[in-house]
């Protein structure tokens, strides 16, 4: 069942909606792409890193990578709902299919991608750091 953006601001609750309000007001949504109905962006919150919000409209759901637990939608879904319906040229049209760079991950074995990734944490530490801390706090 499709669902309409609106849906996710009667789900959070008041205080929650606010703070969403608030994240979106500040400039909070990074990286923001959308494809058919599907809405993904990174939200910048209190927390050292961005957290990454996906809306699928198509097919009725919707995720976030915080640990916030105390009702259905969190304050970055909020934040990201709003900006798809206010203010949706924020997002950049993704491409259908995935970027070559991407289908040449999948040919590879889990050795190769774990040298791939030591590799990445020698020349790029802070690109790693947030991988460990989202890794991390999908764990918690
Ligand atoms: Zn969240």
């Amino acid at each position: 069942m499709r669902l309409e953006l609106e849906r996710l601001f009667e789900l959070a609750d008041e205080g929650v909606r606010a703070r969403g309000e608030a994240l979106f007001l500040r400039g909070a949504i990074l990286e923001a792409t959308r494809s058919r109905g599907r809405w993904q962006a990174r939200v910048q919150g209190s927390a050292p890193f961005p957290y990454r919000v996906e809306i699928n409209q198509s097919r009725g759901e919707w995720s976030c990578t915080c640990p916030y637990e105390w009702g259905p939608v969190c304050k970055h879904v909020v934040a990201v709902a709003l900006a798809a319906l206010e203010a949706p040229e924020l997002f950049t049209q993704k491409r259908l299919g995935q970027p070559a760079g991407l289908r040449a991950l999948r040919k590879l074995s889990d050795g190769e991608l774990l040298e791939l990734l030591w590799q990445l944490a020698e020349e790029r530490p802070e690109l790693m750091q947030e991988f460990a801390y989202n890794l991390l706090q999908r764990f918690e």
